[in-house]
């Protein structure tokens, strides 16, 4: 486990070389370490390293971890395809969902959400990309689910998040995030108030950071492949 706490040393080095680079205070990116199939183990030795914010993509696999290790010093981010069935689970365990595309999966997590709990924060996952078969709303159709979400109790609209498709090309790959954030600037404009762009991964977080993301969801690189 040595080697997860090297790799979240490595890896914050690199985030803010990444800000720097684009001229961008270091603190203004937030690392979501991505722990999908990873032990516990491997959670808590990147929380001893003072890591605190962790993304999972399956629900069961996701409550079992946070049953071990609770929410007091630790942030759940929901970052998995979400089904309307497991919208109950997401509501009563994590602190955020990302990939929230559709309003009926919105209206759930806000009826389901527990009053006893902090409004749970939300991004919306965009199909950046228009690709057939990846989950996101269209840029066309984000306005109004943005507008419809933002006035949901129990739910705290944060911002916007993408997966692109594959790029290799540093130039290239900013392209996406670039629109991203030109959807949230102007859902800004029109009186939401964002601030949170959840964009960047092991591959491309450079060039997310260089487009202005806040949150990069980072996963091999900090607990090597899955
Ligand atoms: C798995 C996953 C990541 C992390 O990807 P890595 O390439 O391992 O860094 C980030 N975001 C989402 C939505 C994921 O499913």
């Amino acid at each position: 486990m040595i080697r997860v706490t090297e790799n979240f040393r490595k890896i914050q080095d690199l985030l803010a070389k990444a800000a720097a680079d684009a001229g961008r205070p270091a603190d203004h990116i937030r690392l979501l370490a991505v722990s999908k199939k990873k032990p516990l183990e491997a959670i808590l030795a990147a929380a001893s390293a003072g890591q605190r914010d962790f993304g999972e993509n399956f629900v069961q696999e996701g409550i079992g971890k946070i049953a071990a290790c609770g929410r007091d010093d630790l942030t759940w981010h929901f970052i998995g395809h979400l089904q309307a069935n497991k919208t109950k689970a997401v509501a009563e365990n994590f602190q955020w969902v990302h990939t929230v595309d559709r309003l009926k999966i919105a209206r759930r997590l806000s009826q389901q959400r527990p009053e006893s709990m902090a409004d749970l924060n939300i991004c919306i996952e965009v199909n950046v990309d228009a690709e057939e078969k990846k989950s996101g709303v269209s840029p066309a159709e984000l306005p109004d689910l943005a507008a419809a979400i933002a006035e949901l109790p129990r739910l705290r609209l944060r911002g916007l998040m993408c997966l692109p498709a594959i790029r290799h090309d540093f130039d290239e790959q900013r392209k996406p995030f670039a629109a991203l954030n030109a959807m949230s600037k102007a859902l800004q404009a029109s009186g939401l108030e964002l601030d949170t762009l959840s964009m960047g991964m092991s591959a491309d977080y450079a060039a997310a950071i260089h487009e202005g993301a806040t949150m990069v969801r980072i996963g091999t690189a900090l607990f090597g492949a899955r």
